[in-house]
């Protein structure tokens, strides 16, 4: 398989945390050039524009956005001109419009887009929906909780209209989404937004899935152990995902999963997207959050400092 020639934009805490060294690792990818506002990656050139970029650096194949979701159309659209297949962090956009022009745009282009979900690549998840299929389910608890000052430092979009806690909030259901066996119907919801904030750091929302109660609650202010739980109770027994789904067990029985990162995983999915020439962009989660905006109530609550 010939190597993809991978640029990134973006080079924030993303970037840097986990998709510069999953593309080190990974056989498939080798990251060539950076757009970006500040320092590129070390070893690598760095260029404010898609077009600079592509004018300096031959055979460049692909490109991983890693921006916050806010603005991406504009670069997309470049890079689908410049002949780029397009990987995206998720969320996928600032809105569900800007986010269904991506897969047309990547196809009257003749270009692959990944819209991705990490947490999907959890290793829980797979074994999540298999064990799951055919179960008598009779209510799900959902439970996503951690401290926005740990994962997000002084990042001032995460708290624009439409993000806040569902930054983390759409990671889980992205993984509701795929193990559960019907689609996921909002009943209510109730959003907390600091005073001084645009974007809720709390949220209750009650599901039914084929008539059972699924009850999802979101905090980006937990202080000691953060919580990324999901208990899907069923007739036949009880199945845990924790650790952002990376542990899964049943009736408190832990499982043997792999210890294969989601990032690696996600990368190898892209690869295989691009030899396939296939694009994978699901939109429910997203859909889901801007069904939460669109029903919830919203409850005013203290001010948010960093
Ligand atoms: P971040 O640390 O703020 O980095 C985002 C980068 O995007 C910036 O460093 C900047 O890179 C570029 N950028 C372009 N326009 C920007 C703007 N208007 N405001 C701020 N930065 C802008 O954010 P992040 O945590 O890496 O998150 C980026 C994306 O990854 C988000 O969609 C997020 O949901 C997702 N994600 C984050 C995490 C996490 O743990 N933080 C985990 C999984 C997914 P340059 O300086 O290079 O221009």
């Amino acid at each position: 398989m010939s190597t993809i020639r991978i640029a990134l934009a973006g080079i924030g805490k993303i970037a840097r945390d986990q998709h510069i060294p999953t593309i080190a690792a990974s056989d498939r990818f080798e990251l060539v050039a950076a757009v970006t506002r500040h320092e590129p990656p070390e070893g690598v050139p760095g260029f404010t524009t898609v077009a600079e970029m592509m004018a300096a650096v031959p055979d460049i194949h692909a490109i991983s956005i890693c921006t916050p979701p806010r603005g991406r159309l504009a670069l997309i659209e470049e890079a689908l001109a410049h002949g780029l297949d397009v990987m995206i962090e998720k969320p996928p956009a600032g809105t569900i419009a800007e986010a269904a022009r991506f897969q047309p745009l990547a196809e009257a282009a003749g270009k692959v887009l990944h819209a991705t979900w990490h947490s999907r690549e959890a290793a829980g998840v797979e074994p999540a929906r298999e064990w799951l299929k055919g179960k008598t389910i009779q209510k799900v608890i959902c439970n996503w909780k951690e401290d926005v000052r740990v994962w997000h430092p002084g990042q001032e979009w995460i708290w624009e209209p439409g993000i806040g806690v569902f930054d983390p909030g759409i990671n889980a259901l992205s993984v509701l989404t795929a193990i559960l066996p019907a689609p996921l119907e909002l009943q209510s919801a109730e959003l907390r937004v600091p005073e001084n904030r645009a974007a809720p750091i709390a949220a209750d929302l009650a599901y039914q899935m084929d008539g059972k109660p699924v009850a999802v609650a979101f905090d980006f202010d937990q202080q000691g152990p953060q919580s990324w739980d999901i208990i899907v109770q069923c007739a036949e027994g009880e199945l845990q995902l924790s650790m952002g789904a990376s542990q899964m067990a049943v009736d408190g029985k832990p499982v043997d999963l792999p210890d294969d990162p989601e990032y690696a995983r996600l990368y190898r999915h892209f690869a295989r997207l691009v030899d396939a020439r296939q694009s994978d962009a699901d939109l429910t989660p997203f859909r889901h959050v801007a069904d939460a905006f669109l029903f919830g109530t919203r409850k005013q609550v203290d001010a948010f400092h960093w």
